[in-house]
């Protein structure tokens, strides 16, 4: 903790302090004085404006969140764009062009709404929202916080060259990594299990998916799609890594780069927008894409082992939300599915203190909800799954199941339930253990599948000239087709090569990574 140099003001009260005035801090302050008008809400936002920031795709349950919940429709169709789903694009020796590459993806636009989002704009026209109703103060830093279990905390705050005594019954913690409660209260930890980077930028002058250029050049590749493949989130993807290619509203790009450090070696020699170009260049489509695009001047960025959790979430008189609470993985763009759930929560759990209602019961369920849902989530999705992100085959499987079992089991829930559904953060339900335990087999046997390839020298050998377009996905019962066609093919696998791992040797000696084991902890 930092020591006071300034000379402290008289001592200020409030009922809730949020550190952190982004998308987290802005949207507990939003939904908490919409239940409890009357508490008194200091928001503590340490910049001045918002930059640009990742966490620009939303997927469909952050959507509703943002749009329906916090009632940013209008805004989001205004100020951003509307997103047209996921693409995965694959390569391998015998790509030569952005047309010999496989790729993943719909056939015509989705049916459930997403968007691609400036962040700078999403989380100053939220936070100018919240100002109606909670005081801000900013630039302004919490600098040191004082936790007092069932009593009254005490922050110091530098803002307007003074530092200031607060005291509130409640804080809530929204500094994003900088997870400040969790860090200084012994709480954080590193998820080592999953050693990911990532390192991103914004570039100008990408070319145009959807522009006659491509068109002419590749006919053909240009008819399959009936929809708009530039407001998707294209996925470049190669052995141990994947790339984000989010289109955001003015015509810039967000590229960003995530790849497993056990299996890549980013190449030395400094950071910067040409490293970034040269690695992307390995990809037929990066090679095209990023051929005339040029990085915006200091807006490279590098985060290394990006995973990380609190042991605690909330107490009596604190509650973590959105990163400061923990972070998984990018892919799939979760991020703010778990603000949603974090933010929703954090809410009622003060709003339900201040009703007088009894805190422990409620405390101990959101503590055992988040550790649970962080945990699943990861197992479920991401433990080891940048062994086969790389491989057509392998990631058109998983990607049918993830994605219908998402819209089946967790973003039809909004739609069904409304408010609701965000009091129950995803895993966390006694119903989806046996999804969660599903879930975490197939991805544990595509990974060991993805291993023996990589060892036979045949990953991606399927990686050149297949297109899988599919129809959409929607809430329907009709999800489990896909499914039951990604379970067919998976199986085929097993029984056509998998047996090579049934029995597996623990250790890749090529990348010394321990093989996929069966998973202990749930
Ligand atoms: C590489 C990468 C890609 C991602 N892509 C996606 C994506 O596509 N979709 C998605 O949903 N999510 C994505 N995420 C996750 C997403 O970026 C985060 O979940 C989200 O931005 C977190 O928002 P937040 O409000 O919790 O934190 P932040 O946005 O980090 O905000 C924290 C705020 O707290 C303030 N602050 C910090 N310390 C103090 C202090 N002491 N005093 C006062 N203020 C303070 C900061 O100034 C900041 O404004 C990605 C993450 C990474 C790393």
């Amino acid at each position: 903790m930092t020591t006071a140099t300034q000379p402290h003001l008289p001592a200020l009260t409030y009922d809730v302090v949020v550190i952190g005035g982004a998308l987290s801090g802005a949207a507990t302050a939003t939904l908490l004085l919409r239940e409890r008008p009357e508490l008194r809400v200091l928001i503590v936002e340490k910049s001045a404006a918002f930059g640009r920031r990742v966490g620009e795709a939303t997927v469909e349950v952050s959507a509703y969140f943002l749009g329906r919940e916090l009632g940013l429709t209008q805004h989001l169709n205004e100020a951003h764009l509307v997103k047209q789903g996921l693409r995965f694009w694959f390569f391998n020796a015998e790509s030569m062009s952005l047309e010999d590459c496989s790729e993943i993806g719909g056939r015509y636009l989705p049916r459930v709404p997403a968007y691609q989002l400036d962040r700078a704009v999403l989380d100053e026209e939220l936070l100018k929202r919240a100002a109606t109703v909670a005081e801000v103060w900013r630039p302004a830093r919490v600098a040191e916080v004082q936790l007092t279990a069932g009593g009254t905390q005490t922050l110091l705050v530098d803002y307007q060259n003074q530092r200031h005594e607060i005291q509130a019954r409640w804080v809530v913690d929204a500094s994003g990594v900088a997870a400040m409660l969790a860090r200084h209260n012994g709480w954080w930890r590193p998820n080592s299990e999953h050693p990911t980077t990532a390192v991103w930028s914004r570039w100008k002058g990408v070319k145009d998916w959807d522009g006659q250029g491509f068109a002419q050049k590749y006919p053909a590749w240009s008819a399959a799609c009936r929809g708009i493949r530039g407001t998707a989130t294209n996925h470049l993807t190669g052995d141990g890594w994947w790339a984000w290619l989010i289109p955001l509203k003015g015509g810039d790009m967000s590229i960003g780069v995530v790849f497993d450090q056990r299996l890549v070696q980013w190449p030395g020699g400094g950071l910067s927008g040409q490293q970034l170009k040269d690695f992307l260049g390995q990809h037929p489509i990066g090679r095209e894409l990023l051929a005339d695009a040029q990085p915006i001047e200091g807006d490279v960025h590098w985060r290394k082992n990006l995973p990380y959790y609190s042991t605690t979430f909330a107490g009596d008189g604190f509650v973590l939300v959105g990163d400061a609470a923990g972070f998984i993985d990018p892919f799939y763009s979760p991020g703010m599915d778990w603000i949603a759930y974090s933010t929703t929560t954090a809410a009622r759990l003060i709003a339900a203190e201040r009703r007088g209602e009894a805190l422990a019961p409620l405390l101990q369920r959101h503590n055992r909800d988040f550790s649970v849902c962080y945990h699943r989530w990861f197992r479920a999705l991401y433990l080891n799954k940048y062994e086969y992100m790389g491989d057509f085959e392998l990631l058109r499987i998983a990607f049918l199941m993830d994605v219908a079992l998402y819209y089946l089991g967790v973003a039809s829930q909004p739609f069904r339930k409304g408010s609701e559904a965000f009091h129950q953060p995803v895993f966390s339900e006694p119903e989806s253990v046996p999804f969660y335990h599903f879930m975490r087999f197939y991805n544990h046997r595509l990974a060991c599948l993805a291993r023996a390839r990589r060892q036979r020298g045949v990953l991606g050998r399927r990686n050149t000239g297949r297109r899988f377009l599919f129809n959409g996905f929607n809430f329907g019962a009709g999800m489990t087709r896909p499914i039951l066609r990604a379970v067919g093919n998976w199986f085929w696998l097993e029984l056509t090569e998998g047996w090579r791992t049934w029995w597996p040797d623990r250790r890749d000696s090529a990348t010394g990574i321990p093989a996929p084991a069966a998973e202990t902890k749930s």
